[in-house]
């Protein structure tokens, strides 16, 4: 008899940025990071099948001891149950979003439906709340390497950036291309990208699509200001979010977003349709909301005066 195949050899999907840190592309993108004492994992899969390969492949990398939560959207936080960390992490902001067991449960018979789950798991399934909280910023050390997270206002305002300093990358989730804005801000987003690209990485791991080079988010900042100047022109013109809506909505001429990835065959059946006309319609009441108020009330990713004010 043959060996068993280790999880996800070969597989097309695994993608291993550096030594110690790989990015299963799936959807959403799952990150990972393995250190000497165990392994950090960000986000994770929505389809229950390929939690299960995930755990299986993190498993053999070492015990989890963290894993994060970038978001409280359902494809990204339903994960934890199946991985098992010791220790889940969020924002403050977004453990208040998280859904309900029953909310979670919907999404999984609905628009994040996967073929292959049984019914019977969803009907039992019951959401891992986090047990760790933070607002602002936090650290943490773990086998000698550095973890800064923190909120990254934009896509949603409770979003969380994972900078693994050591290891040269950031896990930015969905702060990257990703063209929803329903439950976020526009000029929180821009502000949040700006401050990311000074991160001293060498890949930004976003959500959605494959990871990025400082360049690529450089780009995509531009094309967000653009969709803002746009929306500005629209609403001042009376554009209505419906007539945005039907245009493709307020991101949809960017093009970085139509690039091939190697997790597109992984999302859902049922997103699209439910991706349609009425998540853009929110997104461009996000987009007018942000322009009738001054930039500066927008939240920010960055914390003020620190330690070295104070003498
Ligand atoms: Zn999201």
């Amino acid at each position: 008899m043959n060996a068993p195949v280790p999880a996800l050899e070969g597989d097309p999907r695994l993608i291993r940025l550096s030594d110690d840190v790989y990015v299963f592309g799936t959807y959403p993108y799952s990150g990972l990071i393995v250190t000497d004492e165990g392994c950090v994992a960000v986000d994770g899969p929505m389809s229950p099948q390929n939690s299960v390969l995930w755990k299986e492949f993190i498993d053999s990398k070492g015990p989890l001891k963290y894993q994060v939560y970038c978001e409280h959207h359902s494809d990204h936080a339903v994960s934890a149950p199946l991985l098992e960390p010791e220790v889940l992490i969020t924002s403050e902001t977004t453990a208040l979003g998280l859904d309900s067991d029953e909310a979670a449960r919907e999404a999984m018979r609905t628009w994040g439906s996967y073929p292959d789950t049984a019914p019977e798991f969803i009907d039992a399934f019951k959401m891992r709340r986090p047990n760790l909280t933070y607002r602002g910023r936090m650290n943490f050390e773990l086998g000698g390497k550095r973890f800064t997270l923190f909120e990254a206002p934009g896509h949603t305002m409770g979003s969380t950036v994972v900078h693994a300093i050591d290891d040269r990358v950031a896990f930015i989730a969905d702060t990257g291309t990703t063209p929803a804005i329903q439950s976020g801000n526009p000029v929180s987003w821009l502000t949040t990208i700006a401050l990311l690209e000074t991160l001293d990485v060498d890949w930004y791991v976003q959500g959605h699509s494959d990871p990025l080079k400082r360049e690529d988010l450089h780009y995509w900042r531009t094309k967000l200001l653009a969709a803002l100047d746009q929306a500005r022109a629209d609403l001042a013109n009376g554009v209505t979010p419906q007539e945005v809506a039907e245009r493709g909505g307020v991101l949809s001429v960017v093009e970085l977003l139509q690039k091939p990835f190697v997790g597109r065959g992984d999302m859902p059946p049922g997103l699209r349709q439910a991706a349609g006309t009425t998540l853009q319609e929110w997104g461009v009441d996000r987009m007018y909301e942000a322009i009738a108020a001054h930039p500066t009330d927008a939240p920010g990713a960055a914390l003020g005066p620190g330690l070295r004010e104070i003498v």
